[in-house]
């Protein structure tokens, strides 16, 4: 069972980490807060390949760091990251061969009958729109800074930017330079 696996690991680690104890405070050290997907492949590979250490960043996270015009709760979380938590600069990072990028919504759809969703309540929903797929990785990431940059609650001066992160070999790519476009404060 997982939860058990996860359990035994959570003992060791505990056992193991009490003589390392130090605090951190909940406000990150670099004044960044980042917004990415949730790709397995960028545990513990996307925070090393910035330099990003613990402490040191918020991290938001969702399927394919995408920004839908009905549902903006990753705006909701960098707003707390910049009123409360003294975050003073985002970044939107996108990254190669996302699955969010392919949205096949027949498989989709297919898979959510499967669980035992009626055909009904899928029907109800538009599952690309509703899940956020997109085609384009870097159009997916300026539309998501735009949408950050423009939003009515996120103020002028932050600096947003956009990057592209491979994945594989870890190298990144500026795609929206903020410093250019943010309001001098
Ligand atoms: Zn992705």
């Amino acid at each position: 069972m997982l939860l058990e696996e996860i359990l035994l690991a959570n003992s060791f680690f505990v056992n193991e980490y009490r003589y390392l104890l130090k605090k951190y405070s909940h406000k990150p050290r670099k004044h960044v807060a980042i917004f990415t997907c949730m790709d397995t492949r960028l545990v513990e590979f996307l925070e090393p390949a910035l330099g990003i250490r613990r402490g040191d960043a918020k991290i938001i996270k969702n399927a394919g760091n995408r920004i839908r015009k009905d549902c903006d709760d990753a705006i909701r979380s960098l707003a707390a990251a910049v009123y409360l938590l003294g975050v003073r600069e985002i970044l939107v990072i996108g990254h190669l061969d996302c699955g969010m990028s392919k949205l096949d919504t027949e498989l989709l759809s297919e898979r959510m009958k499967e669980f035992g969703i009626s055909e009904e309540e899928i029907d109800k929903n538009d599952l690309a729109a509703w899940l956020g797929g997109f085609s384009d990785v870097e159009e997916n990431v300026v539309d998501a800074v735009t949408k950050v940059k423009s939003h009515h609650l996120i103020p002028r001066t932050i600096p947003v930017h956009g990057l592209i992160f491979c994945p594989d070999n870890g190298e990144l790519k500026v795609v929206v330079n903020g410093y250019g476009q943010a309001e001098k404060e």
